[in-house]
Parts: structure tokens; C-alpha cells; sequence
């Protein structure tokens, strides 16, 4: 952003979000869970639904890129950072409503955009009502969950999500059914770049009753399948690669032997190959050069193209 568009924009912005609210060339590292790559050139954490109107319309208004980060749980930032504005779309919009009864017998439970999808699920078994269970150590927030489909062991958001609040780079509102959100594989309407660029704010989850037992067994019994198979306490995005069609990105990278692989402080996990890592404070070129060599071998060795999961932002350094 040119100097004058940045005071431009940084004025626009005061008196919408708080003080500290506005950053300028802020490192994105604690905002992802991979902890790598650059700066934000400005970073505005969003602590009201009602704000997205107008900061969307300030910065379309400016030419201004937008990026949006949830819990920054599934992104690699690249080492040359994010050029324009980055929203953080996180704890300053985390409430979770009440149960509502749906005329079909289900309950409704509203999100804002910013809740940890663990809130969520953790809300939903104390009301006793299932669907949600899958959930439960998933680390993103609910925007991040709608906007990537989020599912694991068997459940998606797709089967849950009743409807969804998003608001419009001009800053209109728009109300969609769980169709309308076209819901696929690690993707939704939020990522579609042939459709016009939208931001979630809420969404609306339809759950039945359930037991509120059995429920909380599934989440401890999901959880703790986490902790004795996935890499949970080292800097990594969850699977860094799609599940390719019929087979499983961890099962074929093991059996090409990669499991340990290393580029600088990065490296495929040993205890789980579809987790690459940051152990060793890498940077993001470390990442993405691993990501390369790890398809590139992928590809040699058995013919099948790994197409990364995780979202990729940024510039090079
Ligand atoms: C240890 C670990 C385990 C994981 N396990 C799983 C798993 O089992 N299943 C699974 O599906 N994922 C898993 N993930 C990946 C990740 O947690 C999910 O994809 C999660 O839903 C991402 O949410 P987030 O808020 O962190 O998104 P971010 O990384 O912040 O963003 C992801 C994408 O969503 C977009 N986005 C975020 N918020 C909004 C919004 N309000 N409006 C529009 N777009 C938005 C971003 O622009 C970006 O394109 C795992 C990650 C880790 C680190």
C-alpha cells in the first residue's frame, strides 16, 4: 500500500475499531498455528459484526486487498508477509447462542464468525444435543469451519450447518441456506474465487437431541485418537494435503518412506506423515520447499498429485 492509502485507510479505521485494535507490520507468526512466514502490512482484529460493513467498504473504497484470518489454523503465511489489510475475525466475535427449538424437533445454535469451533461443540454437549462431537479438537473457529467445511471422523460442518450470516466486500448482507454455501470437500462458497468475495459472520447449526453422556464420550474418545496419532503439540496446519481420491495423503507419504524428511526446520511428522511441521522454526520458504519435494516424490513414486490443504497467503520475502 502506498504511504497516503495507508493514513487513508488507518483513518478510516480508528474510529470503527479500537486503538488497539489496528496494527501496522504486524507478524502474522502467533496468529497461525504453523507459526511462520511475515507480516501483516495492517492487521485489524474485528470485535463486532457491525464493523465488517464499513471497514469492508473503507478499504474497497482505497483499492485495499483484504485477507481474513480465523485462528490462522489451516494458513501458512509466506515470509514476505500480507500485502493490504488482514481482519482477524477471532475472540472479539465469539459468542454462542442459547438452544433454540427448531419446528422440526432439532435445536439451532448460533455462532458468531470468530467462536472456537471447540466452544461451539463444547456448547452443544452441555445442552445435550449431538452432531456436533467430530468437532470437538478441531482448532479453528467457526468461520474458518464453514469457509474450509471442517470435518473429521466421520462428521463435516456440511451436515450441521443450517444457515449462514456473510457479509460483501460493499458491505450488504447476505443470508444463505447450507445449500447456498455450496459445501464440498475442504471448500465452500467462501473460497469459490468465481463468486464475488464474501465474509462469514454467523452461522446457524441444527443439532438434535442427543445424550449428553454418550456425547461427551465421543468428544474424549475423538481427542484422545488426536493425541496418540497427530503431531497436536508442534507448529503444523492439521493435514497439509487434501485426501486425494480412494487413498489417504499420510498413508502415501509413509510409503514413500518420508516420514523425518527435513528442509530446514521443517519436516514431515514421524508420528503422523500427513502433518508436516514447523519443529524446528522454519520459515515459510522451508515449508513450501518441503511441500514440493514431498509431492514431487509423492507423484514419482506413485502417480498421484497432492494437492495442498492448507491456504496459502502472501508474498515471497
Ligand atoms: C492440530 C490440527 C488439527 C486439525 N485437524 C483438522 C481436522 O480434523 N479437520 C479439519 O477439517 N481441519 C483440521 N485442521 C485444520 C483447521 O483447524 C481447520 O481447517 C479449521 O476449520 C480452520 O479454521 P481457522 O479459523 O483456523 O481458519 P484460518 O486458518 O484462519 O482460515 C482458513 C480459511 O478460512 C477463511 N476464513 C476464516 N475465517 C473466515 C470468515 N469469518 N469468513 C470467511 N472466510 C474465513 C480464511 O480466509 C482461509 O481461507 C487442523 C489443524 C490443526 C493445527
Amino acid at each position: 500500500m502506498e504511504d497516503a492509502v495507508r493514513t487513508e485507510l488507518m483513518e478510516a479505521l480508528r474510529p470503527i475499531v479500537k486503538r488497539k485494535g489496528l496494527l501496522e507490520n504486524a507478524s502474522l507468526k502467533s496468529y497461525t498455528t504453523l507459526g511462520l512466514g511475515g507480516p501483516a502490512e495492517l492487521l485489524c482484529s474485528v470485535t463486532a459484526a457491525e464493523q465488517l460493513p464499513e471497514i469492508l467498504r473503507a478499504a474497497s473504497k482505497l483499492g485495499v486487498p483484504v485477507t481474513v484470518l480465523g485462528n490462522g489454523s489451516n494458513t501458512l503465511v509466506r515470509d514476505g508477509g500480507v500485502p493490504g489489510l488482514t481482519l482477524l475475525i477471532a475472540d472479539g466475535m465469539a459468542e454462542v447462542s442459547d438452544p433454540v427449538p427448531l419446528p422440526d424437533g432439532r435445536y439451532a445454535l448460533t455462532a458468531q464468525a470468530g467462536a472456537p469451533l471447540t466452544k461451539l461443540a463444547n456448547a452443544a454437549a452441555d445442552a445435550s444435543l449431538a452432531g456436533l462431537e467430530f468437532a470437538a479438537g478441531i482448532p479453528g473457529t467457526v468461520g474458518g469451519a464453514v469457509a474450509m467445511n471442517a470435518g473429521a471422523y466421520g462428521g463435516e460442518i456440511k451436515d450441521v450447518l443450517l444457515g449462514a450470516t456473510c457479509v460483501g466486500m460493499t458491505g450488504e448482507t447476505n443470508h444463505y441456506t447450507n445449500a447456498d454455501m455450496h459445501l464440498g470437500y475442504r471448500q465452500s462458497r467462501l473460497n469459490d474465487p468465481s463468486l464475488p468475495r464474501e465474509l462469514l459472520t454467523s452461522a446457524t447449526f441444527a443439532l438434535a437431541p442427543g445424550d449428553g453422556d454418550a456425547i461427551r464420550v465421543a468428544m474424549r474418545e475423538f481427542n484422545a485418537r488426536r493425541r496418540e496419532k497427530q503431531p497436536i503439540t508442534l507448529p503444523c496446519c492439521g493435514s497439509t494435503f487434501k485426501r486425494p481420491p480412494g487413498a489417504f495423503a499420510g498413508t502415501l507419504i509413509e510409503s514413500c518412506g518420508l516420514k523425518g524428511l527435513r528442509i530446514g526446520g521443517a519436516s514431515v511428522s514421524t508420528q503422523h506423515a500427513g502433518f508436516l511441521v514447523n519443529d524446528e522454526n522454519g520459515t515459510a520458504s522451508d515449508y513450501l520447499r518441503l511441500i514440493a519435494e514431498v509431492q514431487r516424490i509423492v507423484f514419482e513414486k506413485t502417480g498421484v498429485r497432492l494437492e495442498p490443504e492448507v491456504r496459502i497467503i502472501g508474498v515471497d520475502a
